[in-house]
């Protein structure tokens, strides 16, 4: 994930054009991505899809002709969108089009301007400080012109046509936390799942965000219907402990599967209340949708400094907290796929439990394979009413300790799955 990062991370994106485009096809190297061109003017919803962006060069020369501000050294220099401008200016002039951060003197902002038509430049507070009062010649080579909105998507079919859906942004341009972390897990994940057998089926959208969220819902209004639990993965390389933002519903599924994973972690975490900001959960959880969709994060956007900054960079991701977040998606999935409710054979009194071999220390059974204390929790509570992850919450013992449970009562035939566990999602 990390080299994927690292090879994605030079790579100017936006929310459409050709930046955008070579991203997929690095990823199209690890999963079969679709490419979805969606033509500018296009009506999704209440939005339009916009012109396309592209860029070649942009700079600011001071008056010996020195690149002052330099594109070719880093891609935040442009305010993202800025329209093409090529003229001399005096520097009162030219500071109106300037962005720094003068708190974090080195570091540059990113900023952009989708949707208001204007020009700037992003610099170190320390480069600005630098520069003289006098002529300077500006120049951004861009184009803003009738294109398309590209996106991908990977669809991998499980037993069941109901899907979980993950989504992260990838329009932006080198930053690697915010984008390039989702995007790295997102394709490891699909590339992971796509190697073994589903009770789901999955959706990976790599998208524009907010955009490409609100025109994948328009183009696809009847299939997001399926989507029964899912994700927006978004900043899951940093040192910060996991953050889960809950969906707008606040205790589906993907909620309580995300909050048991965490919880058993043992490690330190967050569980955040939905709120109506952040990523394209805002569009999943828009009330004529309200999906599932839940946003699982470490360090949370806008909350620590690095973000939107050029030291969201390829020392701010480290490959241990990439790792760490991987296994923690995969445990979150696979509660979704082993969850259940299941009604118990024998439900007058407890079954003898030793003459079937479940109680080690009478049976047969393997040393430590079960744990006993989960087939009790797993005959009792499987009334038909409680899944595997009410028991396992219950209980306070592990989803896959009672999953084994739940398991080994089935081969017994002291447990049968309810048809109603369609009802679970
Ligand atoms: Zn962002």
């Amino acid at each position: 994930m990390y080299q994927a990062i690292s090879k994605l991370y030079p790579i100017c994106r936006s929310i459409t054009g050709n930046g955008f485009r070579e991203t997929l096809k690095i990823i199209q190297e690890l999963i079969p991505l679709e490419i979805h061109e969606v033509p500018t003017g296009t009506e999704v919803f209440d939005w339009t899809v916009p012109k396309e962006w592209n860029i070649k060069d942009a700079y600011i020369k001071n008056s010996q002709g020195e690149r002052v501000v330099d594109f070719q050294k880093s891609n935040l220099h442009v305010v993202n969108y800025s329209v093409p401008v090529r003229k001399k200016m005096p520097f009162q002039e030219l500071k109106e089009h300037l962005f720094t951060l003068p708190d974090t003197p080195e570091w540059i902002p990113y900023r952009t301007s989708y949707y208001k038509e204007t020009w700037g430049f992003c610099l170190s507070h320390k480069q600005f400080l630098e520069l003289k009062d006098e002529e300077y010649e500006v120049c951004i080579d861009s184009s803003l012109e009738p294109g398309s909105l590209t996106y991908g998507e990977y669809y991998i079919k499980g037993e069941s046509p109901d899907e979980v859906l993950i989504s992260c942004h990838a329009c932006h341009p080198s930053l690697c936390d915010d984008n390039l972390s989702g995007i790295a897990l997102s394709a490891y994940l699909a590339k992971h799942l796509s190697s073994i057998s589903l009770r789901y089926s999955y959706r990976f959208l790599f998208i524009p965000g907010t955009i490409g969220s609100i025109t994948w819902l328009c183009l696809n209004e009847a299939q997001a219907q399926k989507i029964k639990h899912g994700l927006v993965l978004t900043c899951v390389g940093d040192p910060g402990k996991v953050t889960y933002k809950r969906s707008r519903q606040g205790d589906a599924q993907i909620d309580r599967a995300s909050l048991h994973v965490l919880k058993h972690s043992g490690q330190e975490h967050e569980i955040i209340d939905f709120f109506p900001y952040g990523y394209d959960e805002r569009q999943y959880c828009s009330p004529g949708f309200n999906l599932a969709v839940g946003c699982f994060m470490r360090s949370q956007h806008g909350e620590f400094p690095e973000y939107h900054t050029s030291a969201d960079n390829l020392d701010f991701v480290q490959p241990q907290y990439l790792a760490d977040s991987f296994s923690k998606c995969l445990s979150i999935f696979h509660v979704l796929e082993g969850n259940g409710t299941y009604l118990n054979q024998n439900p007058k009194c407890e079954p003898r439990l030793g003459k079937r071999g479940l109680y080690k220390g009478i049976g047969g059974q393997k040393e430590g394979a079960l744990n006993e204390m989960a087939i009790l929790w797993v005959l009792n509570l499987a009334d038909g009413n409680h899944t595997l992850l009410d028991i396992a919450d219950r209980s306070g013992l592990a989803f896959d300790e009672i999953k084994r449970a739940a398991d080994a009562l089935l081969e017994h035939d002291l447990l049968k799955e309810c048809l109603k566990s369609a009802a679970v999602s």
